[in-house]
């Protein structure tokens, strides 16, 4: 651990480098040439002899780590700018959303012209890759780009392929790449001065208007509000991208909110009130889109995506059948009990689940995690956790069910624990009888219809039931690892958004639809290792374990859970509301 204490640092890591490099063991640019031309056609391996950080003058490069061979993962260099050279006024980082928004956008600044001078520098294997972190549509906190509050200090972390003909080092086109491309693409998009400052204030305006509009949710007792003139649909089902030509998004009078930001000024749009939220319509006609939105509320969009100004409450948890997960000592009792086999309903297992147990696992869990919002939509719901309908309950008697429908639940769970839902309904109608507010989408137009549905369930009475009265689940599972491991020793990796494997273990997180980015995977995948080793205990509970994660997360950052060397440069914050969809679908964990 040259640069970075590894685990527990204190400080931030761009602070570090400036302290020990500036002591110990900084080189001029000179050096690194003369590194560089003394290995030329060796070994590959000789290029180890880089590691090392080297003044650029207006910047530091760091070179963290260094690839086996042409064909490993490349190697991994951060290039550090002090914040009096950065030179971005302080307004535009002292807020934390404001700084979150500002790193985003420097780091897709940087990747536009790493892209422009990739493979430019030729060889075999990843010779001459220079990459970094791809963003997606919304914004997220993320290794690849760090800004110190206090400082100003500017740290980019990405890729090198370090080039080589055959396995011989080719150090001519490393050169290159330090003290030609890489110079530029540093003086285009990392100086204040290089950038449109228009362009750049505007994103940290509208990151502090987003985070306006979360402030305002709590304040007026709203789930989520969506602004008039949204676009909410996308390009297609692999693109983030906005849909070209979509009708935008307007509100019916009767839920239309008006805000006023502190930088846009006025704005309305449609706002979902706490309770029991039911968003109806005929097939095709734009329910699920309307839901997916509000999903991926949870996170700020960057300009230009649609749903800027769409956001959602932060502890919201879409909520689906998952067929096939593991359950680990769940008490899913409110919802299911008195199996036919006598299993436990209080402390659930089971390694392979039903459409049923899962999505009562989902819901239990995710309070569990101390959510205020459900999003649910019917396609991906288990029937016969949602509804019973009558006929059924007249042939086959209340004793002989084991499901307490979620129907016979919601307005509990609102009443008793304060948790929303808001549930796309295309086909039934019997949550009209629960609902505080019915939404119907017609041709991608939101109208208010709860009046006339409720005027027209009163004529559909629905049959008595008296659902088993409940006590509050018990949420006393305590988490250990299955056997002490070394964090050093545990392999990790992430299959894109699909999954973690730790130890060639995987945790299949693809039914967790607010996870959006690889990069939060990843980080996942670190949090588990780090907790396996220094948290899961067997003493904590669940909760105290993530209360104990988060807590790491929001004061050390990512580089807190790290044992390596150097900070990975591609990892992204997850929610505390995945962290436990992660642990929760852990299968090696002893709960
Ligand atoms: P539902 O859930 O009501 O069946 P979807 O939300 O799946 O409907 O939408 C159906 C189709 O309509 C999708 O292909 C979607 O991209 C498209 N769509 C949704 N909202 C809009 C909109 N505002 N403008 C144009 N097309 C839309
Ligand atoms: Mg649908």
């Amino acid at each position: 651990s040259r640069i970075y204490a590894g685990s527990g640092v204190s400080q931030t890591p761009n602070e570090i480098i400036w302290e020990k490099g500036e002591q110990e063991n900084m080189q001029s640019q000179t050096e690194l040439r003369n590194i560089l031309q003394r290995i030329d056609h060796r070994g590959y391996p000789a290029y180890k002899d880089t590691r090392g950080s080297y003044d650029f003058r207006n910047y530091i490069l760091s070179i963290d780590h260094v690839q086996g061979d042409p064909f490993a993962s490349p190697s991994k260099v951060s290039v550090h700018v002090r914040g009096a050279a950065a030179g971005f006024p302080a307004d535009l980082y002292q807020m934390k959303c404001r700084r979150t928004a500002l790193e985003d956008y420097l780091l897709r600044q940087f990747g536009r012209e790493l892209e422009k001078v990739s493979f430019k520098a030729k060889g075999s294997g990843k010779s001459g890759l220079l990459s970094v972190s791809r963003c997606g549509q919304e914004v997220l906190e993320r290794t690849a780009c760090q800004l110190d509050e206090k400082s100003g200090d500017l740290v980019l972390r990405f890729e090198v392929g370090f080039p080589a003909n055959g396995r011989t080092v080719n150090s001519r086109e490393l050169e290159k790449i330090f003290f030609e491309f890489l110079p530029q693409c540093v003086s285009r998009s990392l100086f204040y001065k290089a950038l449109d400052e228009k362009v750049v204030k505007a994103v940290a305006d509208l990151a502090e208007d987003q985070e306006f509009i979360r402030s305002q949710l709590k304040e007026r007792g709203l789930v989520a509000f969506v602004a008039d003139g949204a676009v909410l649909p996308r390009e297609s089902g692999v693109s983030g991208r906005p849909m070209k030509g979509a009708v935008r998004f307007e509100s019916p009078a009767s839920l239309s909110v008006e805000l006023e930001l502190p930088h846009h000024g006025k704005l309305t749009g449609m706002g979902i009130r706490r309770g029991i939220t039911l968003i109806v319509g005929g097939g095709y006609h734009g329910k699920s889109t309307l839901l997916k939105a509000l999903e991926l509320g949870v996170y700020s969009h960057i300009s230009g995506d649609g749903r800027e100004y769409v956001i959602t409450d932060d502890t919201a948890v879409k909520i689906r059948a998952e067929d096939g997960r593991s359950i680990q000592k769940v008490d899913i009792s409110m919802f299911i009990s008195n199996l036919p086999n006598k299993k436990d309903t209080k402390k659930f297992c089971t390694e392979d689940a039903s459409g049923s147990t899962s999505q009562a696992a989902n819901v239990v869990e995710a309070m569990e995690a101390g959510t205020q919002a459900f999003l649910i939509d019917e396609d991906t719901s288990a029937t016969n956790f949602m509804i019973r309908d009558e006929l059924m309950q007249r042939v086959v008697n209340r004793e002989d069910e084991p499901i307490t429908p979620f129907i016979d639940r919601i307005e509990e769970l609102y009443r008793e624990y304060g948790i929303s839902t808001v549930l796309v309904a295309g086909s039934s109608g019997s949550y009209f009888h629960k609902a505080d507010c019915v939404i119907q989408m017609n041709q991608y137009r939101p109208v208010e219809i709860t009046e006339s549905a409720k005027a027209e369930a009163e004529r559909f009475p629905m049959p008595p039931s008296q659902p088993p009265r409940q006590t509050k689940p018990q949420f006393a599972r305590c988490v250990k690892a299955d056997r002490a491991f070394r964090e050093d020793r545990m392999k990790m990796k992430t299959m894109g958004r699909d999954g973690i494997s730790i130890n060639r273990d995987t945790i299949d997180v693809r039914y967790v639809e607010q996870l959006v980015d690889s990069e939060q995977l990843a980080a996942l995948g670190y949090l588990l290792k780090y907790a396996q080793c220094h948290v899961f205990d067997g003493k904590k509970t669940m909760g105290q374990a993530v209360d104990y994660l988060e807590k790491l997360l929001v004061e050390k950052g990512l580089a807190a859970i790290c044992e390596s060397s150097y900070l990975p440069c591609g990892l992204a914050m997850p929610r505390r509301q995945e962290i436990f969809a992660c642990v929760n679908r852990y299968r090696k964990l002893m709960i």
